[in-house]
């Protein structure tokens, strides 16, 4: 589409819209949080999300991913600049406080050897926004994953034929127990389409990728879906598009036996596919 900006941004803003509704993503005196990583998704979420008239606030978690490369604390600084910029309320959460430890020192200590901590990282993130928005009474969690992100995983998971994650694969995941109900109202954007939003609303956005991303499985799949798509444009789109509207219609039921069995951590209390503690209380040091 050949849009100026302001055709542009009413075209996104719509769709932004739409997805929420039919996906049922928010009803009313929700209150939502938005993960934000400093990146050109997250950030346009949570302006996106507030020009739509919801009173979002964000959350902002530093890993202590900064060796070499600083990467943490530049996310942090461009998470801060646009909410002060913006008078939005930030949250930040700083691991290394909370553990002790960092994220990168975690992964180091539970996986010697290793070389890539995104594993762990996954985990500790996943785990925190959820305690986070649990402990502050916050019940929606907004993530700004695109069409690019989604595929990508849709396609690894297809690879392994892992049903369990092709179960929980949906652009909204309700609330159960303490996890906060996880929307991605950005679902339905390819990349270049939040990019393009972010660039054109003049949000100053972290550029440089995690260090740890180079040379990732996931940026391998994301450019295997991208050579595709070049040769037949929208593949992507009906790729992710297709698996989705047949989940939503049960025509394809997949299953969802660990996401839905009703165990609990006996330590944090989130939801756990393992009979005693989930896997961040086996991962975290015992604090004092
Ligand atoms: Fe964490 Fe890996 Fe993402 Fe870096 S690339 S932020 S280590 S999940
Ligand atoms: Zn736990």
């Amino acid at each position: 589409m050949a849009l100026c900006k302001d055709h542009f941004n009413e075209w996104f803003l719509q769709h932004t819209a739409s997805t929420i509704k039919k996906f049922r993503m928010v009803n009313e005196g929700d209150r939502i949080l938005a993960a934000v990583s400093g990146g050109k998704d997250s950030l346009g979420l949570w302006d996106a999300l507030t020009r739509l008239g919801y009173a979002v606030e964000g959350l902002s978690i530093q890993l202590g991913i900064d060796a070499g490369s600083q990467y943490s604390t530049l996310s942090m600084e461009f998470t801060r600049k646009f909410a002060l910029a913006r008078g939005l309320i930030l949250h930040e959460l700083h691991i290394l406080q909370e553990y002790n430890e960092t994220v990168p020192e975690m992964f180091v200590r539970s996986h010697p050897g290793d070389n890539k901590p995104c594993s762990t990282c996954g985990l500790v993130k996943r785990h925190e926004l959820n305690r986070y928005a649990h402990e502050n009474g916050f019940n929606v969690l907004a993530t700004g994953h695109n069409l690019d992100d989604e595929a990508a995983v849709l396609f690894s998971n297809n690879l392994t034929w892992n049903t369990d994650q092709l179960g929980r694969q949906f652009p909204v995941m309700e609330e159960r127990g303490k996890f906060a109900r996880r929307v991605k109202p950005f679902v339905q954007f390819y990349e270049r389409e939040t990019t393009a939003y972010a660039l054109l609303n003049g949000i100053e956005y972290i550029e440089d990728e995690c260090p740890f991303s180079s040379g990732s499985r996931t940026n391998h799949y994301k450019s295997i879906l991208n050579e595709l798509e070049n040769d037949q444009p929208g593949l992507k789109y009906q790729y992710f598009q297709s698996f989705i509207e047949r989940k939503k219609t049960g025509l394809l039921k997949i299953s969802e036996s660990q996401l839905y069995e009703e165990k609990f951590c006996k330590q944090c209390g989130q939801p756990t596919s393992s009979a005693d503690l989930c896997a961040f209380c086996r991962l975290v040091k015992p604090q004092n």
